[in-house]
């Protein structure tokens, strides 16, 4: 890797070269997870790159591919399974300085990869009261190229379901990784080439996302006696098709008591609760359900006192990757896992679960719509000690029906489905032969022959060289 040629050829680009800054921009939030924050600790890369133009993104790869050097794209590093990290060292490219809103029109926006999140609503919100169909609870620091790169779904999937399904994402920019790096307009089928892909396969330098109406959302808390209760309300709640809502998060006692600090005046410690986000349109008629489902409304935006109000974060900060993270703030040895409670037995399921690690496991559900059907996601809190009883859970909720997608693992494959995902290989065959975009993240393109049903975890080569 000659990286002072490479320099050279980048003269008049944005780069960074100072070890502690390089170091900084090379990390995400895999600390999250205290297995990768033992097998990646030590990535850095050797430069950080921010294109401020499709132009500079293409000088810029054409000028790695010449020197063979690794390019790793980045948003704004919140990604929490190591996905913006070069293993391999080399480049990372930020792309948070091309973060225009460019056009919004009925139902559609179109921005740079860089634009942050709660940014792209502002703009749609002031232009014609529209808003994005979901987002991260990571809105106010994730950029929208990074969350389509590298995330799922989130608060809106509850109407819309996931980044991958059909429509919520019209199109993509991708520039390919080659001697002539080539400039794509992905639509329909294609866009699956490279959403939540990691990067593996192109560049995203523009988006264009559907919008919907935007509405004032109230922030509403329900308490509930028993867990089992508060995942019967989210569901049937979910499933009421005349109730607008954004967000529906039952989460386990003692989790909200003894981790949303801000919020415990509201709370038990014996209460479970379901975190909502409700249309302000909505509200009375939610009121009435929440009543008749005997459920407590323990805090309700639309009627607190302004004092009760200050300091606390949006119900969207409760929940997703949010509860972890309020939780890894109070107890560091708090880690979780990711598995889908599949429809139509998802309350049996959960209830099952539920029960089986206590004091080990605490049940956090995210609702979604998937296919028309309303089912849910666990984001489940463990208390960890061991990588093999971590395996030990997983295993369980496993043969137990519940599918996990391993937030301990930095790639693909393993944070996903565990299969190739042959759509995703056949374009980085294509737009990155040489295969030198964020390295080690696909098993399919480092190790074909690879055995996803084996219980290794997959060690990419190239890791032991860099920092
Ligand atoms: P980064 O972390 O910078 O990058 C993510 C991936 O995308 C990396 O693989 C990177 O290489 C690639 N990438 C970035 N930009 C580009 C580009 N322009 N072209 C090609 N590849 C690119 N995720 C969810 O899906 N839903 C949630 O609700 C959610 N909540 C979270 C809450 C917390 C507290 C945390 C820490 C994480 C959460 N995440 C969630 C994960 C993460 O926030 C989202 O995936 C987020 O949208 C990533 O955006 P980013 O800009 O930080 O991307």
């Amino acid at each position: 890797m000659d990286i002072a040629a490479l320099r050279s050829d980048l003269d008049g680009l944005k780069i960074e070269d100072n070890a502690k800054i390089v170091q900084q921009k090379s990390r995400d939030f895999y600390w999250y997870s205290p297995v990768l924050k033992r097998q990646l600790d030590h990535v850095t890369a050797d430069l950080i790159v921010s294109p401020k133009s499709e132009e500079e993104v293409i000088r810029v790869l054409a000028a790695c591919h010449k020197h063979g050097v690794p390019v790793t794209p980045r948003g704004t590093g919140t990604g929490n399974y190591g996905q913006a990290m070069p293993l391999s060292g080399g480049v990372v490219l930020s792309l948070a300085e091309m973060n225009e809103v460019t056009s919004i029109t009925a139902g559609r926006v179109v921005c740079g990869p860089g634009a942050i999140i709660a940014d792209i609503d502002r703009a749609t919100r002031a232009h014609s009261a529209q808003e994005l169909r979901l987002h991260p609870s990571t809105y106010n620091t994730a950029s929208v190229g990074g969350f389509i790169a590298g995330g799922s779904g989130g608060v809106g999937s509850i109407n819309f379901g996931g980044l991958r399904d059909f429509g919520n994402v019209i199109r993509l920019r991708v520039v390919t990784m080659e001697a002539e790096p080539r400039v794509l307009e992905l639509t329909g089928e294609d866009l699956h080439k490279v959403t939540h892909a990691y990067g593996t396969n192109g560049i995203i330098t523009e988006v264009e996302l559907p919008l919907t109406a935007a509405y004032d959302w109230v922030d509403v808390i329900v308490g509930f006696d028993k867990f089992a209760g508060a995942a019967r309300y989210g569901n049937a709640l979910a499933r009421q098709d005349g109730l607008l809502t954004k967000l529906i998060t039952p989460i386990a006692a003692p989790v909200p008591w003894l981790y949303f600090k801000r919020h415990q005046k509201f709370l038990k410690e014996e209460q479970s609760i379901c975190v909502c986000m409700v249309a302000a349109h909505s509200l009375d008629a939610f009121l009435a359900f929440t009543r008749r489902a005997g459920g407590e409304v323990v805090y309700n935006a639309a009627t607190a006192p302004d004092e009760d109000k200050k300091g606390l974060p949006p119900a969207y900060e409760l929940a997703w990757n949010h509860t972890t993270l309020r939780a890894l703030r109070v107890d560091p040895s708090i880690t979780y896992l990711q598995s889908l409670y599949p429809f139509p037995n998802q309350l049996e399921l959960v209830e099952k679960m539920d029960g089986m690690f206590p004091g080990e496991v605490f049940s956090h559900l995210e609702f979604v719509r998937f296919d028309g059907d309303v089912t849910c996601f666990g984001l489940n809190l463990v208390n960890f000690t061991t990588e093999e009883r971590l395996d030990e859970i997983i295993r369980t909720f496993e043969a137990n029906g519940c599918p996990i997608f391993n937030p301990h693992r930095y790639t693909l494959e393993e944070g996903g489905m565990k299969q190739t995902d042959e759509v995703q290989l056949a374009f980085k065959r294509e737009a990155d032969p040489q295969g030198l975009l964020n390295p080690g993240k696909m098993i399919a393109w480092e190790d074909p022959d690879y055995d996803y049903r084996s219980d290794k975890t997959f060690l990419f080569r190239g890791l032991e060289k860099v920092g």
